[in-house]
């Protein structure tokens, strides 16, 4: 359990240092003046892994129940489709809503 935090807190420094240096690096580049054309998508991107690893991640996995065996299921919405780790039956989305193979 400790040692899950403690990857977890890994993580989101990590994810933090990595933006950070992304943001500076990406200022930088801006200040050259051509160079904002990269280093604009590297802020956008280095902004995107601070609050990456928590926020907007807990915002797009979404959760639910297979429709097969009613186990506890999580998912990102770009996924089409996944294997119930349960009961390994193919599970498809539609409208988000976990739907069982016809
Ligand atoms: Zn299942």
């Amino acid at each position: 359990m400790a040692e899950k935090l403690k990857n977890v807190a890994t993580g989101i420094v990590s994810g933090i240092a990595v933006g950070l240096i992304f943001i500076v690096f990406g200022g930088i580049l801006c200040l050259t003046g051509i160079g904002a054309l990269i280093g604009i998508p590297l802020m956008i991107a280095g902004t995107m892994s601070i609050f990456g690893g928590g926020a907007v991640m807990g915002l797009f996995i979404k959760n639910g129940k297979c429709p097969y065996c009613d186990s506890a299921i999580v998912w990102i919405p770009i996924q089409p489709g996944i294997n119930c780790r349960a009961c390994k039956k193919r599970i498809i989305f539609k409208d988000n809503v976990p739907t069982a193979i016809k």
